[in-house]
């Protein structure tokens, strides 16, 4: 064979250019951040208007004909000039949108290490550290959600794992409990595979995410089809009603289906609403023994690392599995799901298959956890890393000082509502999420009422002073506006200023 001539070598950024690099882009963060109150929320921004100012074709050589400092400083001011401007700025301390994504240095911090250390740490030899800090951070925020022993890895059977999202631990949920049920099933004499009909149970005020999981799973084709989805009727707090969640697992065991999952919110998307877990648990036990309860505490699940909201997950200790997001409310950069289990052996049993490539001799002995048997890819990023720097650096004490803000400011919020006689609550407070919209006229119809609170949450985004999501809460349906709070920079002027300018905008609109 003739030796094969050797390529050019690709351009690498050398170490020594990193350092004065990467401290732009570190001050460029603090910067952004530091000043973000200067920029409008959502700026006007139309579709097209980003990809109008980029080329179409990738630069062809990059830094083989350019130095490095002079590329990075075109691609900085690109950043600032092109790209900033056109961002919805979830930091902003007036962003109340949809539940808060939190962001905080330590954190930062955090990805920035996960970045550089770059691990796919999907078996335990893959990165022992990785798996072990996932094992211990896990466990430690189980610690502080008072979660009972048999919910860690350290102290028993169930334990935790970093997820992407909410989505993405619902989906795993759902396809072990349907494994779980479905071994189950095989077991008992006259098993035909043909006749077995699983179904699944969740609020009407449930997330999105939970229809979207069955319908990965193949148990829905589209959001309509309640073949395998039941959707439980809600009481007038907007929670999921027992009673009807108990005839409908009735009617379906009558029909000889098998339900195999119930999906339990505590906190809704919505209104902040918070499934009966107690019941829920009881109505399983009793009535359905093969169906896996998981709790989707996504948003105001991280609130119960505060005694006094402790309360919101009373019950948990009878259900099958909880996921909670450090990523929203708990000062953890995006993405940090935390998933829970109280028995791990299902999750392993459904997600676990092993070719020859992934056997090793630590896996083989038993003694190690192998996260790759507790989510759906095989990959997975550092990402215990960030939740570690979070905890060391504010403590728990320091975390439940966070939420007990976003709480406390929302209770304002809730009184200046309250106290305004243009405006009505339309649901109660749930922890840091308002419910709110313009009182009807006497005698107005609904539709009206419902074209002016749009209209007024329409104005109050264009302003650019503040972003706030509507939603349709159902019974009679009501267009109504909700504030969700929590953001690390949102101070109480910021509420001041904010209901300042819903209440200019509804005086201005109203004429
Ligand atoms: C935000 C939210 C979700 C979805 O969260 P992801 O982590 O983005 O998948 C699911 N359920 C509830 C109740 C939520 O608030």
């Amino acid at each position: 064979m003739t030796k094969p001539s050797t390529p050019p070598a690709a351009p690498h950024l050398p170490h020594e250019d990193f350092p004065p690099i990467a401290a732009e882009a570190i001050r460029l963060i603090t910067t952004y951040l530091r000043d973000i109150e200067s920029r409008p929320v959502l700026g006007p921004v139309h579709p097209g208007d980003l990809l109008n100012d980029l080329p179409r074709h990738p630069p062809s050589t990059g830094a083989a004909d350019t130095p490095s400092r002079d590329l990075w400083s075109a691609l900085y001011a690109d950043l600032e000039n092109l790209i900033l401007p056109r961002m919805t700025h979830w930091q902003h301390p007036a962003f109340f949108g949809f539940f808060p994504a939190n962001a905080s240095y330590p954190a930062i911090l955090g990805e920035i290490l996960a970045a550089g250390l770059a691990t796919p740490a999907f078996l335990w030899v893959t990165n022992p550290a990785a798996t072990e800090l996932e094992i211990r951070t896990v466990d430690w925020l189980a610690h502080a959600l008072d979660l009972p022993p048999e919910w860690s890895i350290s102290s028993g059977v169930g334990g935790g794992v970093i997820h992407t999202t909410a989505s993405e631990a619902t989906l795993t949920a759902l396809v072990t409990a349907r494994h779980r049920a479905r071994a189950r099933a095989m077991a008992r004499p006259g098993w035909n595979p043909a006749s077995w009909h699983p179904t699944l149970y969740t609020s009407s005020q449930a997330h999105s995410s939970v229809i979207k999981a069955a319908m990965v799973a193949g148990l829905a084709h589209d959001p309509d089809d309640r073949t395998h989805i039941r959707l439980i009727e809600v009481n007038d707090a907007l929670a999921l009603d027992p009673v009807a969640l108990t005839s409908a697992i009735t009617a379906d065991l009558e029909a000889a289906r098998t339900p195999i999952f119930i999906a339990a919110t505590v906190g809704t998307t919505s209104s902040g609403a918070i499934d009966p877990l107690p019941e829920i648990a009881r109505i399983a036990r009793v009535h359905a023994p093969d169906a896996w309860v998981h709790i989707d505490a996504s948003h105001h699940g991280v609130a119960a690392i505060c005694p006094e909201f402790r309360p919101i997950l009373t019950g948990l200790e009878e259900c099958d599995s909880l996921c909670v997001n450090p990523h929203k409310w708990l000062l953890t950069n995006f993405d940090c799901d935390v998933f829970y289990v109280r028995d791990r052996r299902p999750l392993i049993n459904a997600m676990s298959i092993t070719p020859a490539y992934l056997r090793n001799a630590a896996s083989d002995s038993g003694q190690v956890i192998d996260y790759r048997d507790w989510q759906i890819p095989l990959g997975r990023r550092f990402r215990a890393l960030k939740l570690w720097c979070v905890f060391r650096h504010y403590g728990v004490e320091g975390l439940r000082c966070h939420i007990r803000t976003g709480v406390h400011l929302a209770q304002i919020i809730e009184q200046r509502i309250h106290d305004d006689p243009d405006f009505e609550l339309v649901a109660p407070r749930s922890l840091n999420l308002v419910c709110f919209r313009l009182a009807p006229r006497p005698g107005e119809s609904s539709p009206s009422a419902d074209a002016r609170n749009k209209r007024l949450a329409e104005a109050a985004n264009a302003s650019g002073k503040l972003y706030i999501t509507p939603t349709i809460l159902p019974g009679p349906p009501r267009f109504v506006l909700r504030i969700a709070i929590g953001g690390p920079a949102t101070e109480e002027r910021h509420i001041h200023d904010a209901w300042q300018t819903i209440r200019d905008l509804a005086h201005h609109a109203e004429g």
